[in-house]
């Protein structure tokens, strides 16, 4: 069973700290995503897990087994890059038996595994062809294809998509999600792309500065993120926050009006917080879901639209704070307008504004 576990993973460069003592059990099988923003400690986290960086302290086990002194090649895993360098002038078939090829495994392993691998991915039309013949996509399929024929304990990708453009980054990640149903592997996936992290994942693995901030099911980070960092991180636009201070059962914003503390939030009297509202969450009246037992209502005007054929994206000031609100089934909407928008209470959050902690109970 090739779980992964890291304890205590702390990575140092000198004096500087960049992964700070990393807590993570991957189960078997299962397919992890750990997504931040650039420089937060992503890939160097993937590298020690890889062998291809020293571990400054803690531990990585793979498949029960402490990996932390194995060199990479030991340690059954494959890894998959931004930059697949294939080798030119090899074919499909060849670039997919290399690594077989350099093992000295014999002709006949080698073959059955090339096959199976071009099988999974759809390459078998292309296993004559060379890499400048193929398109980008394929390409990324046939990077893919070298690691799977190894039949690896652990698929680690390092955000392999970034150089695809964005029609063919959707197209292959179904293939990825669709790869790993087929051969179940463990997959530990890095990417900056809270969209891919959403989509592949089983679970997430929010970082930020070295530390892991989060860990849950992509409905989980969304529905319950853990601070003001997350709430914005995940999720398309990202939440509306609003600054105000509690008083008594609501919270007073910028402009002196009122919302009510949302349901399971739970601050103090005079405290300063965030009031995070998501556009799914704001809509206008007569544009939106069916309405819940909480609901607030405010009027803004609207200063810019974005329409998206199912759904139109509104841009306007709530209490000196620019938001995003959606509209549902829309209409044509003329900047200036002003529109009541209903707010769906129990799915709003509210932040501790120095910590930036959810305060849900
Ligand atoms: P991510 O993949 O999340 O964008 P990285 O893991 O590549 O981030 O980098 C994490 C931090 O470590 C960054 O601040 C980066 O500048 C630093 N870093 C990475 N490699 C080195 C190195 N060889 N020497 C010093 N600092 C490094
Ligand atoms: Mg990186």
């Amino acid at each position: 069973m090739a779980q992964v576990v890291l304890k205590d993973v702390v990575k140092k460069y000198g004096e500087l700290r960049v992964v700070h003592a990393v807590n993570l059990h991957i189960a078997h099988g299962e397919f992890v995503v750990l997504v931040g923003p650039s420089g937060c400690g992503k890939s160097t986290t993937l590298r020690m897990i890889a062998g291809l960086e020293d571990i400054s302290g803690g531990e990585v086990r793979i498949a029960d087994r402490v990996v932390n002194d194995l060199p990479p090649r030991d340690r059954n895993i494959s890894m998959v890059f931004q930059n697949y360098a294939l080798y030119p002038h090899m074919t499909v078939r060849e670039n997919l038996g290399f690594s077989l090829h350099i093992a000295k495994r014999p002709k006949p392993e080698i073959d059955a595994a090339v096959a199976e691998a071009a099988e999974i991915l759809s390459l078998t039309p292309l296993l004559d062809r060379k890499p400048g013949q193929l398109s980008g996509g394929q390409r990324q399929r046939v990077a893919m294809g070298r690691a799977i024929v190894r039949h690896p304990d652990v698929f680690l990708f390092d955000e392999p998509l970034s150089n695809l453009d964005a029609k063919l980054r959707t197209q292959m990640r179904v293939e990825i999600k669709r790869l790993h149903q087929k051969v179940g592997t463990t997959v530990v996936y890095v990417t900056h792309d809270q969209v891919e992290a959403m989509t592949l994942a089983d679970r997430i693995v929010i970082m930020r500065d070295g530390h892991i901030v989060q860990v849950g099911t992509p409905l989980d980070v969304f529905e319950r993120p853990v601070d003001a960092f997350v709430a914005t991180f995940i999720g398309s636009p990202p939440m509306n926050l609003l600054p105000g201070t509690v008083q008594g059962d609501a919270v007073r914003l910028g402009d002196g009006s009122l919302l009510p503390i949302p349901p399971n939030q739970r601050a103090q009297d005079g405290q300063q917080v965030l009031y995070g509202i998501r556009a799914d969450n704001i809509m206008p009246d007569g544009h939106a879901l069916p309405p819940t037992p909480h609901m607030a209502h405010v009027t803004m005007s609207v200063s810019l639209t974005e329409p998206l054929g199912t759904e139109t994206l509104i841009f306007a000031t709530l209490a000196g704070t620019e938001v995003q609100a959606k509209m549902l089934n829309p209409r044509p909407v003329t900047n200036g307008e002003t529109l009541r928008f209903g707010i769906a209470l129990d799915r709003c959050h509210l932040f501790d504004a120095a910590s930036g902690k959810s305060l849900r109970v």
